[in-house]
Formats: C-alpha cells, sequence, structure tokens
C-alpha cells in the first residue's frame, strides 16, 4: 500500500529502510519501470514473504534497533495508523498469488530530485545538489577521498531531472487510490513539480480525501507554499532543525536561525497543520540539541499549539554518528536531554515525543564500537571547515574544548 520513489529515481518501499532501492538484477526506476512493476519485483516479493515468516529483512534493521532502545520504529507507527481490514485483505491476496500486489498504493512518497538550497554535515550528494558540488570539488583532497571511499564507495552520480518524465506522471495520476502523499527531497518547497501536484490534486477535488505530509528544512516557506496548504484539510508539517542559532548554521549550512524562527511562526499560525520537529542527533549537536528543544518548547507555551518532537538518529556516515564522541561527552548529552524530557510540557503532554527523547537518551548511553570512528570525525570536520572557512569553535567553544580535554584536537 505504500511505495517511495528516492530523490535519483529509484523506487523504494520504504523511506527509512537500507539500503534503500528495489534491486533484483538491476535497479528499478522511474526510467525502466512502473510502480506495479517495483511493487512485484522479486525483492518486493521477497521482502513481504520475509515478514510474513517474522524474519526480519536486512534492509528493516534501522526499525528494529529502534525498537530495542524502545522508540516507537516506522514500522510500529504505520502497522497502527493503517491497520485495517482492508489492508489485511491486500496481505491476503497477497500470500495467495506468490506475495504479489494488484492493488495501487494508498500512500505515496514522491521524494523529486536532490535540489536543495542546503549543505548539511551529515547529508549526501543524493539528497542534495549542493552537497554533491562541495563532494565533487571535495573529491580532489586526497585525506577526502579515503574517507568517501570508505563511506560510500563509488563517487556520486549526478542527478538529473527525471521527473520531468510524462510518463512518471501519467503513473502518478492514474492511481486512484492515493490517501496520503509524502513530499520531501532535496528541499520540497523548491521543487516546482511539488507545486504542480498540488494544484493538480486541487484541481481534481482532492483537497479534503488526500493528507499532505513534508520534510522540510524551514528555510523557505513562500506565500505560494502556504495558500496551497491552506486547500487542504489534512496536512502534517515535519520541520528539520537540529539546533539553535550558530550550532544550526554550523550543522545545516548555511541556514540563518532567524529565517527559521520566523518560518516556523508563520507554520504555527496555520492552525490545521500537524506541525513537527525531526532533529537529527549526531556528532556535532550532542551537547546543543536541548536549546532547540527548549525553544519548542517555549513555542507551544506561548502560541498554545502543539507541537511534537521526532529526534532521528543519523546511524550513517559514521563520523556522524553520535556514538563517535567519548562517553564522558555523550553522558553530558544524554544528561541534558534527560533534564529536558523531564521538564517538558511537550513531553507532559505528547507520550510520542516523550519516548523519541527518551531513546535519544538511551542510544547515547550505549555501549558501542563507534569511538574508533573519532579520527574520521576528526578529518572530515577538518576538511569541511576548511573547505568552508568555518571552524568547530564557531558553534560554541564546548564541544571543542571538551574534545580537547580528551586530546582530541580539532
Ligand atoms: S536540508 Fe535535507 S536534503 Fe538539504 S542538505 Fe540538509 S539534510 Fe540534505
Amino acid at each position: 500500500m505504500h511505495q517511495v520513489v528516492v530523490p535519483n529515481g529509484s523506487y523504494s518501499h520504504c523511506c527509512v529502510s537500507f539500503p534503500n532501492h528495489i534491486m533484483d538484477d538491476y535497479v528499478y526506476c522511474v526510467e525502466n519501470a512502473t510502480f506495479f512493476d517495483a511493487r512485484n519485483s522479486d525483492y518486493m516479493k521477497n521482502t513481504r514473504r520475509q515478514m510474513l515468516k517474522g524474519e526480519v529483512p536486512v534492509q528493516c534493521r534501522r526499525c528494529f534497533d529502534e525498537e530495542q532502545l524502545g522508540k516507537k520504529s516506522h514500522r510500529i507507527r504505520s502497522n497502527e495508523a493503517w491497520d485495517s481490514a482492508a489492508v489485511h485483505s491486500l496481505v491476503e491476496y497477497s500470500i495467495a498469488n506468490d506475495f504479489s500486489v494488484v492493488e495501487d498504493p494508498t500512500y505515496l512518497d514522491l521524494r523529486l530530485g536532490n535540489r536543495c538550497n542546503l549543505k548539511c554535515r551529515m547529508c549526501s550528494p543524493w539528497n542534495s545538489d549542493k552537497v554533491y558540488d562541495e563532494t565533487i570539488e571535495l573529491l580532489h583532497d586526497d585525506s577526502f577521498k579515503e574517507i568517501w571511499t570508505t563511506t560510500y564507495g563509488q563517487p556520486p552520480q549526478k542527478i538529473g531531472p527525471w521527473y520531468n518524465s510524462d510518463k512518471f506522471w501519467d503513473d502518478v495520476k492514474s492511481n486512484k487510490n492515493i490517501k496520503k502523499i509524502y513530499m520531501t527531497g532535496g528541499e520540497p518547497t523548491l521543487i516546482n513539480k511539488n507545486y504542480e501536484y498540488m494544484e493538480y490534486l486541487i484541481e481534481q477535488g482532492l483537497g479534503d480525501k488526500v493528507e499532505l505530509f513534508f520534510n522540510l528544512n524551514g528555510t523557505n516557506i513562500q506565500g505560494r507554499f502556504i495558500e496551497l496548504l491552506k486547500a487542504f484539510s489534512k496536512v502534517s508539517i515535519n520541520v528539520s532543525a537540529d539546533g539553535k542559532d550558530d550550532l544550526q548554521h554550523y550543522i545545516r549550512y548555511p541556514s540563518n536561525w532567524d529565517v527559521i524562527e520566523k518560518n516556523f511562526i508563520a507554520l504555527m499560525k496555520i492552525k490545521h497543520i500537524n506541525l513537527g520537529v525531526t532533529p537529527v542527533l549526531q556528532t556535532y549537536n550532542v551537547l546543543g540539541l536541548d536549546r532547540l528543544l527548549y525553544f519548542l518548547d517555549g513555542c507551544e507555551n506561548q502560541y498554545q499549539r502543539k507541537i511534537h518532537i521526532d529526534i532521528l538518529i543519523s546511524y550513517h556516515p559514521n563520523y556522524s554518528n553520535a556514538l563517535v564522541m567519548p562517553e564522558t561527552i555523550r553522558k553530558i548529552g544524554a544528561e541534558r536531554l534527560n533534564t529536558f524530557r523531564e521538564q517538558s510540557i511537550i513531553c507532559q503532554r505528547d507520550q510520542l515525543s516523550n519516548n523519541s527523547i527518551h531513546s535519544a537518551t538511551e542510544f547515547l548511553l550505549s555501549t558501542c564500537e563507534y569511538e574508533k570512528y573519532i579520527e574520521q570525525f576528526v578529518s572530515y570536520t577538518r576538511i569541511l571547515d576548511r573547505h568552508r572557512n568555518m571552524h568547530l569553535i564557531d558553534m560554541g567553544p564546548e564541544l571543542w574544548n571538551l574534545l580537547n580535554d580528551n586530546n582530541i584536537i580539532i
């Protein structure tokens, strides 16, 4: 019932699966396959077979890992949200028909290319064309090339405008079952085809029938976007921000916190939007993430507006994983998250936010093998800072000082 097209135009079965492309002997993508073909690939049939046998497909590992930390994973939340007789009958059909499906999906996840205005430190060229351009420049640096090759293998391929294909849009529009559309990117507010598709849904009289769900970086909320949102009765928006002020600028470069704050307030004023924030817990914000969370708590209080928080954990690339940090630093970060959770009005009201912050705390305290990547973190940070004319200390001296205390010099 759910299907994803990732920014390079390949199909995927889920937005958090990894590796996330549907592959048999070749990758199913918009150029060579329809949604139907991809849903009935051997890969997908095998994934369904494994799930129904109670096995954990390797690409689904992340959800099961999160569940071990006590978090309600995407898997569990999706099962709860979509549990219905209709879905059970799809499952029955699939079991009886060699795990194939004939119904159109009800939930489409469309990631129309990698156009973005930011180059976040944990991001990849497949999700941001700015990261792509920077990566191509940095691959001339031998130390960067080594980190890149160990992390990703081959140099990245440029992503073309596959989303302009009429065949693709005919396929999308032929789908009569749609109940929900998820749009991210890249940055979806920069991608004109997203606006065109919203306009198409409105013209078809589907504003009350189709739920829209966005992940935005919060830097580009235009009047055109706000007006289109008003034509849909069910809208959820998650804003991705990883810190406040200089920390946000440093990680999600070159975003400006003041702009994000202003845009966030504009979104809060549209009362029917279900509004959330999805920070990515990573090496750089282990100590400073709580300042963003206090800001959100203050917003909920001041604007009498429900906000939910879902902390995502950066597992990959290794140098972005918060577990790379020395235990002493992670313990301080965990304590701060815990202190926030205990006094937060959002966490008192919303169990999912509470749960998400609790599992991020547990994650920081978990035992791990990741500290061995600290040299990679140091090297990556130095190279990127030199290239961007920045320094870790720009986001505040605390992390830099504590790293120094641990003989980790940036
Ligand atoms: S905003 Fe999103 S897509 Fe753009 S660089 Fe940051 S993480 Fe990547």
